[in-house]
């Protein structure tokens, strides 16, 4: 008998049709003889209407108050799957965030689990009964209620999964596991069957939105066995069917490259003609950091007569008019020429661990895509991926220009 969470995702609940399709995914797991407890997503492209209608409300909206009306669709999905269950003969109850309780920090929109309490779980478990809990929220110590960030669901799985030491979590999605790039564009990615924690979380936190960039850390830090699979597939988790997230030692076949993302949630910032004197990058990224603007890639070049020269970086799409408006106060005292802006670009970035030991893999990667003509705008590596900036109608062309480049395309 093992102890397994299921967490199912918004396209997997979308409809009745599709929560009685994943109850049934439980008992047949239950019938195995394991023992469940389910984590659900609200239904897709509730969240989404939710966001809408608190922009709506309120364009600088009260994050504490946004969380209350965001966190609400899985409130309809817990319900929904606990009486799906009921009717299969399960017995199961429902749980919102705050009656686990999963107890997080304050920072609503984006907060972070700092305790999961599984008391009224075990004994739910040691029932025979199957506790289903709602993804993506929590409570602070004040009482208030949180989410996790947007894909946050994951997250909420894999700490119901490292609270209740569960022998595996099984994220239960509308792809039939992690590919070698996002299947919805490059029809020629390859499913993987294993993927290692560390190239997981550069491929989620690069873009890859398959898991929750945070939950795949979790997993990491809490040695939590993590399974991708689909449940729009006739197989269940026991199986083994979908992409499961293991140690660098258990992985056999080792590849330079193991995936090629995109993300455009990117925003490109150019100051021209800054002043080239020590404090000056301190008095640009400073406001920035102090107002939680993430800046991301960063070039600045020589300058040519050693007084000024140009900076350029990344942020958020979203960041990009609070940080132009954090930036222009600075322009006169630091010289800056002008200030240029592009939203309309997107970051692609080849991951590997065998990087490391490999030379040439940025070569190859340049060389690519220049033989298509796509110019790089700004580049940013680390030991086991590289970054580039492209204008973004070349997504498409470049993910599957580096996809066939590195080897990846499935036959
Ligand atoms: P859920 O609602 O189940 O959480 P998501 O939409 O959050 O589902 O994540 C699944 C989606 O992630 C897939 O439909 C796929 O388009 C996308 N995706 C992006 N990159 C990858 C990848 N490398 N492998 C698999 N899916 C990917
Ligand atoms: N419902 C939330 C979202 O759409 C959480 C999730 O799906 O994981 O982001
Ligand atoms: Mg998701």
């Amino acid at each position: 008998m093992a102890r397994i969470v299921q967490k199912f995702g918004g396209t997997s609940v979308a409809t009745i049709e599709r929560i009685k399709a994943a109850a049934l995914k439980v008992k047949r797991e239950r019938e195995r003889g394991h023992q469940l407890t389910v984590a659900v997503s609200a239904m897709s492209g509730a969240t989404d209407k939710l966001v809408e209608l608190t922009r709506q409300a309120s364009p600088l909206h009260d994050a504490r108050e946004s969380d209350v009306v965001i966190a609400s669709g899985e409130q309809v999905t817990v319900g929904l799957m606990a009486l799906c269950l009921q009717e299969l003969g399960i017995p199961s109850r429902s749980f919102c965030g705050w009656q686990v309780p999963i107890r997080t920090n304050a920072a609503h929109g984006q907060a972070r689990i700092e305790e999961l309490v599984p008391d009224e779980l075990e004994r739910m478990l040691a029932r025979g009964e199957v506790p289903v809990v709602a993804g993506f929220q929590g409570v602070t110590a004040d009482g208030r209620i949180t989410t996790l960030g947007r894909g946050g669901s994951d997250t909420t799985a894999v700490a119901l999964a490292a609270a209740l030491k569960a022998e595996r979590c099984d994220i239960y999605t509308d792809v039939d596991g992690v590919y070698t790039s996002d299947p919805r564009i490059v029809t020629r990615a390859r499913k993987l069957t294993r993927i290692t924690f560390e190239e997981m979380l550069e491929m989620a936190s690069l873009g890859a939105k398959v898991l929750q960039t945070r939950s795949v850390e979790l997993a990491m830090n809490h040695r939590v066995r993590v399974q991708v699979l689909s449940s729009f597939a006739e197989q269940i988790g026991s199986d083994y069917p979908g992409t499961l997230l293991v140690d660098e030692d258990e992985i056999v076949e080792k590849h330079v490259v193991s995936g090629v993302t995109y993300s455009r949630d990117e925003a490109k910032i150019t100051l021209v003609k800054v002043s080239d004197r020590p404090g000056v990058a301190a008095a640009i990224f400073g406001p920035l950091a102090n107002a939680n603007v993430n800046v991301d890639m960063i070039v600045q070049n020589v300058s040519e007569d050693g007084r000024a020269t140009d900076l350029t970086f990344t942020v958020s799409r979203s960041d990009l008019d609070r940080a132009v408006a954090l930036l222009n106060p600075l322009v006169k005292e630091l010289g800056i020429n002008r200030i240029r802006h592009d939203s309309n670009v997107v970051k692609v970035s080849v991951i590997g661990v065998g990087m490391r030991s490999h030379a040439g893999v940025a070569q190859r990667m340049f060389k690519a895509l220049g033989d298509k003509g796509i110019n790089i705008e700004v580049i940013s590596t680390s030991e086991i991926k590289i970054s580039i900036l492209i204008a973004e109608e070349f997504t498409e062309l470049a993910l599957r220009t580096l996809h066939t480049a590195y080897g990846l395309d499935a036959n």
